[in-house]
């Protein structure tokens, strides 16, 4: 590991204006960026310790929604009686990651910012565009096993590895910052995690010195929640395919769908017109087919990774299945 100088922000906008600094860095539950960082992946020359900051409360909003803050802890927002209540689909994500100890520090901007687990970004000895931009892309070619089928580029494949993004972007939440110079916003979540293009290296829509200060949930959408995730393990292990689903039907045919997958592409993936082939259409073998091409229009493997596509199509089928069976 490098040396690197540590401290703790006093206040909001003492971290958003030492985060803007070259070479600082905003730690926060650090379960991603020390690791990154004994791997020379990361080389902060500072720290900036945000972990006093009192962003650690989940409040209600007058809309009827949820106010997370970005220090709220995995283990406790999955724990959260509204949203084990309302946001069904949230909390099941968040306990199909990592581990408990993982979730217990894991926090909510923490994990929304994690890196991917492309095994050529972790090995410095390889080209990689993201690390390295201009290097190369060592995936397209290698051992791609894991790598997105949607949305990547030939500057890069890699997925982003969260679980609970993919549940929040069924649930349209917001994303909410505060800058070096006190401005906020609120950034869609559809519109915070980026696609590779040319540029892999940009993966979210955060400025230099933004910090992420919230993610608000809008009031909870009609119908049943489900994620379902598919990995090597049965547990501690990323996503291959995921899919969050919040359906609403009433006797075998469905009202609305919102359908996010993870483990397939760079941010979550959310088709509109896969949610429109569902909605007013008959529960049944053919509006699921019908929803999975639409997701997975596009869809391409790399070789060792082919197999997410047959995989998603049958997990969307076994979820819509599931659902529409409640
Ligand atoms: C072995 C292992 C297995 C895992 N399995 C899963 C899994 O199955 N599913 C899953 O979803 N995740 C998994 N994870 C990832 C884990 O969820 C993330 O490491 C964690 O959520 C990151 O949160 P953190 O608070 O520790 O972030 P940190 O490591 O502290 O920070 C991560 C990044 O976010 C930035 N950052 C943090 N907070 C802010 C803020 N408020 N504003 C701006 N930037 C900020 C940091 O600068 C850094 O770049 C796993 C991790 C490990 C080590
Ligand atoms: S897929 Fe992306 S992260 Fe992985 S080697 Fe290629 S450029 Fe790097």
């Amino acid at each position: 590991m490098k040396a690197f100088s540590y401290g703790r922000a006093r206040s909001l906008a003492d971290a958003a204006a030492t985060a803007n600094k070259p070479g600082f860095k905003i730690i926060a539950g650090g379960t991603n960026l020390l690791d990154l960082m004994k791997l020379q992946v990361e080389t902060p020359s500072a720290l900036v310790d945000i972990n006093r900051l009192p962003l650690d409360k989940i409040e209600e909003t007058s809309e009827g929604g949820l106010r997370i803050g970005a220090l709220v802890r995995n283990s406790d927002l999955a724990a959260d009686p509204r949203v084990r209540q309302h946001y069904g689909v949230l909390s099941r994500a968040l306990l199909a990651g990592a581990s408990a100890q993982l979730r217990n520090k894991a926090t909510t901007a923490g994990n929304l910012l994690q890196r991917t687990r492309c095994y050529y970004f972790y090995d410095i000895t390889k080209p990689c565009n993201k690390r390295v931009p201009g290097s190369g892309c060592s995936a397209l070619a290698g051992f791609n096993r894991i790598h997105a089928i949607l949305g990547g580029s030939e500057a890069c494949i890699a997925t982003h590895p969260s679980d609970m993004a993919v549940a929040m972007r069924a649930l349209d939440a917001k994303v909410e910052t505060t800058d070096h110079e006190g401005r906020t916003r609120a950034i869609p979540i559809a519109d915070f995690q980026r696609l590779p293009g040319r540029t892999p290296e940009v993966e979210s829509a955060l400025a230099s010195g933004e910090i992420v200060t919230a993610v608000t949930l809008p009031p909870p959408p009609p119908g049943v929640q489900v994620y379902r995730k598919v990995r090597d393990r049965a547990s501690y292990a990323f996503a291959l395919v995921s899919v969050a689903a919040i359906v609403d039907s009433v006797r075998g045919r469905i009202r609305s769908a919102r359908l996010a997958f993870g483990g397939v592409a760079p941010k979550p993936w959310r088709i509109a017109a896969a949610e429109q082939r569902l909605t007013n259409e008959a529960v049944g073998a053919r509006s699921f087919d019908a929803a999975a091409d639409a997701a997975l229009e596009g869809a391409r493997g790399a070789g060792a990774n082919d197999f997410k596509i047959p995989l998603t199509r049958r997990t969307l089928h076994a979820v819509l299945g599931e659902i529409t069976r409640i």
